[in-house]
């Protein structure tokens, strides 16, 4: 009998909902462990409070003297609330976090100690992170890296320990983490944007990108998990058939949380909010035991912070509830993936939304200018923004039947749709006062400040404007959001620049009015642009041809896609924004060109291993029941016994058939990857594991599912899909 998966299968049916002890108020519990600004009023003398508010509001330095009373006054709020360590917390090329805790514990003498951080150690720190991928940069140069605070991020405590965010860059200062380019990014995007908004404000004096991702993820029983190799390792199972019910009823969306996941969340929830996570919505998604959560939504640094933060608390979490969290995005065949929308909009330190519509005709001019500005941007670097959200795991979402597609587009609903086609027609040059009211009262005047059509909002296109944002929808779960929001900042503050001088141009050259040369430009920009608009189904055959046709990029795997990132236009638009150089451009492209081989390699060994160390075995097992069973047969019925053995024998041939294709598959596969292993060449090894390594995975896939249904239930050593998706 299959031992571990049956034990599992039991431990989960016997498990209770974790009992946690929700007393105090969320509005309470809220940022209780960061180092708000409230917590820095009250440990900061009002000199280093007001040098952090600069740093964080205006970029300002903060001068060392100050920097040791800061860092005396997170000590001292740390140890307050139970710290013992602190650690600089950052974000390297792994795409996750990294950390490495140090106690605030100097001796005096041998007799003697104090708890000390200083001023220095909270600005910088020089952490051994040789291990840390850094694609060459640090060979060619120099082993060291150094990790220096982010005032924009708050430091907060996890456990006992005061963390705080810092960025990761080399000894030659190039970049080695995300949020160093997603820090450039957005200081250009605000100097882009706030030139061109003071066309239409000049209180304005800052503007913000605003990030909220909505993560979706699954939830495992733990001891399920342990009993299937290929979800411990490679967080996808790469066997199982499809179980008799899925998601076909769609009994699960929206339904009622399962109790043990209830509490999950509830007890997630209250980390989120300590840690000044503003975890707001969660709800069942469409797979059986696929859930997300939402926050507010908030800056997109420190959004970005919350949802890496976010994922390591939800993986700590679910060990409390002996749970396993999947963030892959395509965990199970067959069944709905999991992808980490990205709602992205600007926001003015007035308080304005500028991808929101208002109450008068210029507030809308200042929407539309935002609106056509962010469509043409991502027209003109659709292959870049594709670029960024490919991986090996989002490969089993992006064009593989599911939506979104690989193909971007931008989907706006009818009625911007018919506002741009208005603003087509504007007439080329001067406007005569008449058509000028005419666009503001009819066209511009008559934007809705609510814009109702998009609640009934096409759920396929992988950039929808929502109303009062734009919403990436392509981003995987695993993803780190930084990489994706880097390039659409950027994309946009490239585009705002252009905007601005072609505007301007028009104003000193042409001595065209302020509104006449607005409306001129953003004309010409919505017929050139109009390539990437797309209100249909995202997905399918018919759409591919389309985009074709419309010059569309679609690049349906990472090696493909990845091209795009060191292409000379990528290259040229972050140098020029001095947001990323060549060298950091190219490191990031072989980092993730080496992990998506690294990827596909372990999925293979692991699939090889499973079928031939747990399935072969087992169906051998079976197998040779069948034959005992004819060979009794044989015994009583003598030379009659064929009519009784007949289907006992089709089921042996089967077997052993099924075992031969599994093995010639193998074997194959294990020649393909050798021949990727001994390419030089990173790009040529990703495609060889792409294109030569991976086909191999679905062919021995489908003789291993056709076994599982053979074989006795009571042997299969492989916890099932009904088993994995269906106990609660
Ligand atoms: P869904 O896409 O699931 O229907 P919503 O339309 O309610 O969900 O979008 C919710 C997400 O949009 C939330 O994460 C929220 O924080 C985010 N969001 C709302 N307004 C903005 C904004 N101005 N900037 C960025 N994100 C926003
Ligand atoms: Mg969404």
């Amino acid at each position: 009998m299959a031992t571990l998966r049956f034990n599992a299968i039991k431990k989960t049916l016997d498990r209770k909902p974790v009992e946690i002890n929700e007393v105090e108020r969320r509005s309470e519990l809220f940022g209780k462990n960061v180092f708000s600004k409230s917590a820095m009023r009250q440990y900061l003398t009002s000199d280093s409070y007001k040098s952090v508010i600069n740093a964080i509001d205006k970029g300002d330095k903060i001068e060392r003297q100050l920097a040791d009373h800061i860092s005396t006054g997170m000590k001292e709020w740390a140890i307050s609330k139970g710290a013992t360590h602190y650690t600089h917390w950052f974000q390297p090329l792994t795409g996750s976090t990294a950390e490495k805790h140090d106690a605030f514990f100097e001796t005096v003498d041998e007799n003697s100690a104090i708890e000390k951080f200083s001023g220095q150690q909270l600005v910088q720190q020089e952490p051994d992170a040789s291990s840390l991928p850094h694609g060459g940069i640090r060979n060619t140069f120099e082993a060291r890296g150094y990790t220096a605070w982010d005032p924009t991020s708050p430091a907060f405590i996890w456990g006992t320990t005061l963390c705080i965010p810092t960025i990761f860059i080399a000894y030659t200062a190039e970049a080695l983490d995300y949020k160093t380019p997603l820090l450039k990014s957005i200081s250009v995007l605000d100097k882009a944007a706030t030139d061109v908004v003071r066309y239409f404000d000049k209180k304005v004096n800052k503007v913000t990108a605003t990030l909220g991702w909505e993560q979706e993820y699954f939830l495992i029983d733990s001891a399920l998990a342990a009993s299937r190799p290929d979800l411990m390792i490679s967080g996808r199972t790469l066997l199982g058939h499809s179980p008799a019910k899925g998601q076909q009823l769609h009994d699960h969306y929206f339904g009622s949380i399962p109790s043990r996941a209830l509490n999950y969340m509830r007890d997630l929830e209250h980390e989120c909010l300590l840690l000044g996570i503003p975890a707001k919505t969660r709800h069942n998604e469409v797979a059986p035991n696929q859930f997300e959560l939402a926050p507010i939504f908030e800056e997109v640094n420190l959004a970005v912070d919350h949802n890496s933060l976010l994922m390591h608390v939800m993986e700590k979490v679910a060990e409390r509830h002996n749970f396993v969290v999947l963030f892959h995005e395509k965990p199970f065949k067959g069944i709905n993936g999991s992808g980490k929308h990205n709602n992205w909009s600007l926001a003015t330190d007035t308080g304005s939304n500028l991808l929101s519509p208002g109450k008068t005709p210029t507030k809308n001019l200042s929407f539309l200018t935002f609106f056509v500005n962010t469509i043409k941007a991502v027209y003109e670097n659709e292959e870049i923004l594709r670029a960024t959200i490919a991986s090996a795991s989002n490969d089993h979402r992006l064009g593989a039947g599911e939506a979104p597609p690989a193909i971007i587009s931008v989907f706006i609903g009818s009625q911007l749709t018919q506002v741009l086609d208005e603003l087509e027609k504007v007439t080329d040059g001067k406007l005569s006062p008449q058509e000028k009211t005419d666009l503001k009262l009819n066209v511009v005047g008559k934007i809705p400040e609510i814009l109702l059509d998009n609640t009934d909002r096409n759920r396929t296109s992988p950039f929808a404007f929502t109303g009062n944002k734009f919403e990436l929808r392509a981003v995987g779960s695993t993803a780190n959001c930084a990489d994706p929001m880097t390039v659409l900042n950027s994309i946009v503050a490239k585009q705002l620049i252009e905007f601005k001088q072609e505007v301007d141009g028009l104003i000193s050259s042409k001595k065209m009015k302020k509104d006449d040369a607005i409306f001129n430009v953003l004309r010409d920009y919505i017929k050139k642009s109009s390539k990437i608009r797309f209100e249909g189904d995202g997905y399918g055959k018919a759409w591919e041809e389309e985009a074709k046709g419309r010059g569309l990029s679609n690049y349906r795997n990472t090696p493909e896609a990845l091209q795009s990132k060191i292409s000379q236009k990528a290259i040229d638009l972050f140098s020029d924004l001095s947001i990323m150089n060549e060298t950091e451009i190219k490191a990031r492209f072989d980092i993730e060109i080496e992990d998506y081989s690294k990827h596909i390699q372990i999925e293979g060994r692991l699939i090889g291993d499973i079928a031939r160390n747990h399935v072969i075995p087992t169906v051998i097992k079976y197998q040779n029941v069948l034959i005992k069973n004819v060979k009794g047969l044989k015994e009583i019925y003598g030379k009659d016994f064929k009519d009784q053995a007949k289907e006992q024998m089709n089921i042996i041939e089967a077997i052993s058939k099924h075992i031969a294709h599994i093995n010639k598959n193998i074997d194959q596969m294990i020649d393909a990857r050798k021949k990727a292993n001994h390419t030089e060449d990173p790009v040529k090894r990703a495609h060889l594991y792409c294109d030569e390594v991976k086909p191999y995975f679905e062919d021995i896939r489908y003789h291993c599912d056709k076994l599982e249904l053979l074989v006795d239930d009571e042997l299969w050593p492989l916890t099932k899909y009904r088993e994995l998706l269906f106990t609660k």
